[in-house]
């Protein structure tokens, strides 16, 4: 569609960053363009699916495009964050990263038993944050109807090692 195809545009290539041989994909001309970052938050809301509850996103991307969705849907928001950031009672999941391992942590009582999510994100690539992600709701009882992300790289496989997982993913942008 045309408002995939601009939301396509103005998202950037940046070689060589962080380290060399890989290309970083920067999506905050995306951000900083009024109809672009409207266009990526009409499309992620107009293929939600039906009754979300909560919208939940992770730390950092994910509270911007998770946000407005949200909104945009009648839902709650759920920050899933670093460890050490939610003041109470937390539950956290660890996963494996390319080089080492990283945590993220959601408050106990976040999500009530039953309730049906919807997890956003801004990129996915090896699919190791979205799936640790609903991992963690999923063991508190939720739902988890679905994850959307604005940009799938996939040649990483991401959507092959969530879909193992039973897990489905949308993507505006592939
Ligand atoms: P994954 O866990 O390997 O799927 O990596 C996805 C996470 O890393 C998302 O939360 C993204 O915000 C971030 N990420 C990975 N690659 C990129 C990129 O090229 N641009 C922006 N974010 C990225």
């Amino acid at each position: 569609s045309a408002r995939r195809e601009l939301v396509a545009g103005l998202i950037t290539d940046v070689p060589d960053w962080p380290v060399p041989g890989v290309t970083f994909k920067d999506i905050t001309p995306l951000l900083a363009s009024p109809g672009g970052f409207s266009a990526a938050v009409s499309e992620l809301v107009e293929n939600a699916p039906r009754e979300v509850d909560v919208v939940v996103g992770a730390e950092a991307r994910g509270f911007v495009f998770g946000a407005p969705v949200a909104l945009a849907l009648g839902a709650g928001f759920v920050p899933v964050r670093k460890p050490g950031k939610l003041p109470r009672t937390t539950r956290d999941q660890s996963y494996r990263l390319e080089y080492g391992e990283a945590t993220l942590s959601v408050h106990t009582d976040a999500v009530v038993s039953g309730a049906r999510v919807l997890v956003v994100d801004d990129v996915l690539a090896t699919g190791g944050t979205l799936l640790a992600t609903c991992q963690l709701l999923a063991s508190m009882g939720a739902t988890v109807l679905g994850t959307s992300v604005v940009l799938e790289l996939a040649s990483l496989g991401g959507r092959e090692r969530l879909a193992g997982e039973g897990v489905r993913v949308d993507a505006l942008v592939t």
